[in-house]
């Protein structure tokens, strides 16, 4: 149910098989019910053992049996029922005016599935539907550090979360590993999520996580996200493009450093150059641009922890973010953008242009200095 109520100590009876009803029941269980399931066993197949804390109750043996078994409870929910129980547990659930709703069944295929959902840049509200949706779903949930991970206790009550954090520039489980897991608890026929930050085919690894599944045979989907590299630029006011002033924008890795002929191409391109973990590598980016021939006075921004209370934007010019960012501590998770759509940024921070001002004056006397 997406309507939340106060479910803590309410009686809830699920009619469904033990497996079929799984999400179900976590969910329910989470929210602290007292939760009941009705299922029949179907010839021929071994009875579902449910989780432990459901109580197993037996379908009425006599027609008028279905008011008692309903008018006991709060909420009757349906997932699994035949045509015609479901029109008698309608009906006793208005008779007795009892509370009724269906949730749909979780997979009960022997062989399970993943879905690479893209979590957006951190903030909630940058989640897709289809992404709570396919939370709402999960067995199990893989999720990175810099994925909004925050709630899911709330997006998919009763599934096992694993955090295989990656702090930037560091993976704490080793992609082979994840690759391993993802596709190991696929093969036991979980409904398997692996929850990235942003957009999963954008420097997250996302191609390597479908190819390891599609080698096991393990059905994969992908829901998109809203990469950092659009999002967290656009959280300080920069747009990435704007008419008269950037039709192109290159989103690249400062990971490793460029070689002399990607600055070089870099350079000579124009439009927004966008980085992503970038931190590190910023001298060797702006040196290696300004050395092939980019302006240096042309306008960068680092934007630190979007979307967050931290979240920080830093403004300075080719020649003088550098100093700037060591000065102010920069640091990872940040975005950089370099070009002329960072003069549209709404920010106004006092205090790094009177740094700015004297960073400026020591490159001044610096390069007089040399002539
Ligand atoms: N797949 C992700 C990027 C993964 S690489 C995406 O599409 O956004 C991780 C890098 O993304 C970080 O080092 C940082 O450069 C950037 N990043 C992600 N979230 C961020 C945030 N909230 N604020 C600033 N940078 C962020």
């Amino acid at each position: 149910m997406d309507i939340s109520l106060d479910l803590a100590g309410r009686r809830v009876l699920v009619f469904g098989g033990a497996l079929a009803a799984r999400r179900v029941l976590a969910r329910f269980l989470a929210a602290e019910a007292i939760v009941y399931l009705a299922s029949v066993t179907v010839d021929g197949h071994p009875p579902e053992r449910p989780h432990p804390q459901v109580r197993p109750v037996e379908y009425p043996h006599f027609p008028h049996g279905w008011r008692d078994l309903v008018s006991a409870v709060d909420l009757v929910v349906l997932v699994e029922v035949s045509e015609s129980t479901e029109r008698i547990i309608v009906d006793a659930c208005a008779a007795q005016r009892v509370w009724l709703s269906r949730e749909p069944a979780a997979s009960v295929a022997p062989l399970g599935r993943v879905t690479l959902v893209g979590g957006g840049p951190g903030d909630d509200g940058l989640l897709t539907m289809a992404g709570v949706q396919a939370l709402r779903d999960a067995d199990i949930v893989f999720y990175d550090k810099l994925s909004p991970h925050d709630r899911l206790d709330e997006w998919c009550p009763g599934a096992e979360h694993v955090d295989v954090g990656k702090t930037p520039g560091h993976h704490a489980t080793p992609q082979a590993d994840i690759e391993r897991m993802l596709v190991d608890s696929a093969l036991a026929g979980l409904t398997v999520v692996r929850l990235k930050g942003g957009d999963p085919f954008v420097f997250g690894r996302g191609g390597e996580e479908v190819l390891a599944c599609r080698e096991a045979g393990v059905p994969v989907t992908v829901i998109s996200g809203v990469t950092s590299a659009i999002s967290v630029p656009a959280a300080a006011g920069i747009p990435v493009t704007h008419r008269e002033l950037s039709r192109v924008f290159t989103v690249l890795s400062g990971h490793a450093p460029l070689s002399e002929n990607e600055l070089a191409h870099l350079a000579g391109l124009g439009g927004t150059i966008v980085v992503l973990m970038g931190v590190g590598t910023l001298p060797h980016l702006t040196a290696g641009l300004a050395r092939h021939g980019m302006r240096t006075d042309m306008p960068v921004a680092i934007i630190e922890q979007g979307f967050s209370s931290r979240q920080r934007t830093t403004k300075a010019r080719l020649d003088t973010i550098t100093p700037l960012a060591a000065k102010l501590g920069a640091r990872s998770p940040a975005v950089l953008v370099i070009g002329e759509v960072v003069r549209l940024s709404q920010h106004d921070d006092a205090a790094s242009e009177e740094l700015l001002q004297a960073i400026a004056g020591n490159a001044e006397h610096a390069l007089n200095a040399e002539h």
